[in-house]
C-alpha cells in the first residue's frame, strides 16, 4: 500500500550486533521497493582498509587515500549495494569476526564518524530508504519518519551469528562468537561518539522469539500507523 502511494519515508533501523537488522532492513526494503543502507558495511570497509594498509585511519586524508588507492565504490546490488575495491567484490571479506572487531575499534575515531556521517546523509537524503546501524535514529537522521531499535537476548544472537559465519565457509567457535558479541556491543555503546543507544521515540522490537517475516509484519504496521 505504502509502495502504492510512492512516498519516500526514511526509516531508520538500531540495535546491537546480530539483532537482525540486517534481514529485517533488507526485506523490509524489498516489500517497500525502498534501498537499504547497511552502514556497518561502511565501518567495516574501512577497517579492512586500514588493516590491509597497516594503518589507523584516524584522519580525513588518511581515509580518502584509503578510498582512492582501493578504488573503493558501493554499488547498487537489488535493494542493496555491494562493496568494491579494485573493481572486486570484496563485501564477503568484510563479515569476517577480524574485521568486526577492527570496525568497532575504528567507529569511535571522530574522523571516521566524520566521514561517514556525510556520505551516509547524502546516500539517504532522497528518502524512500531503510538505513540501518547503530546512530541512525540518534544521529544520522534524529528526524527519521519511523525509528526502531531491534534487539534480542545475547545468547540468541551469537547463535545466529555463528550460524551465519558457518554457513559462509568462516566457522568459530560459539563461545568465541558470543565473547566477540559482549565486547563489541560494550565498546559500541561506551565509546563518546555517536554510541549505541536507543532513540528516545524508536520502537523497541525484541526478535528473540520472532520470526524474520513477524518482525517485519511489526515494522510495516507501525509504518502504516504513522503515515
Ligand atoms: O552492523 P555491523 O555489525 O556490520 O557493524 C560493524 C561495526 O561498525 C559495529 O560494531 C560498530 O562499531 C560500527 N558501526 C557504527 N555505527 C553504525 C554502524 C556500524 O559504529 N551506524
Amino acid at each position: 500500500m505504502l509502495k502504492l502511494l510512492n512516498i519516500k519515508l526514511t526509516i531508520a533501523i538500531d540495535g546491537p550486533a546480530g539483532a537482525g537488522k540486517s534481514s529485517a532492513a533488507k526485506l523490509l526494503a524489498q516489500k517497500l521497493g525502498y534501498t537499504y543502507v547497511d552502514t556497518g558495511l561502511m565501518y567495516r570497509v574501512i577497517a579492512w582498509a586500514a588493516v590491509t594498509k597497516a594503518i589507523i585511519p584516524d584522519n580525513k586524508s588518511i581515509i580518502d587515500t584509503l578510498f582512492s588507492e582501493f578504488k573503493i565504490e558501493f554499488q547498487a546490488e537489488g535493494v542493496s549495494f555491494k562493496v568494491l575495491a579494485q573493481a572486486e567484490n570484496i563485501t564477503h571479506k568484510l563479515r569476517t569476526p577480524d574485521v568486526s572487531r577492527y570496525a568497532s575499534l575504528y567507529s569511535g575515531l571522530p574522523a571516521v564518524r566524520d566521514y561517514l556521517l556525510g556520505l551516509q546523509r547524502k546516500m539517504g537524503q532522497s528518502g524512500g530508504v531503510i538505513m540501518e546501524g547503530r546512530d541512525i535514529g540518534t544521529v544520522i537522521f534524529p528526524e527519521a519518519d519511523c525509528k526502531f531499535f531491534l534487539d534480542a537476548d545475547t545468547k540468541e544472537r551469537a547463535l545466529r551469528r555463528h550460524q551465519e559465519l558457518k554457513a559462509k565457509d568462516n566457522p568459530t567457535k560459539l563461545t568465541d562468537t558470543i565473547r566477540d558479541i559482549q565486547k563489541r556491543d560494550a565498546q559500541d555503546s561506551r565509546r563518546k561518539l555517536a554510541p549505541l543507544k536507543k532513540a528516545a521515540d524508536a520502537i523497541v522490537i525484541d526478535s528473540t522469539n520472532l520470526t524474520l517475516e513477524q518482525v517485519v509484519d511489526m515494522m510495516l504496521s507501525h509504518i502504516d500507523r504513522v503515515t
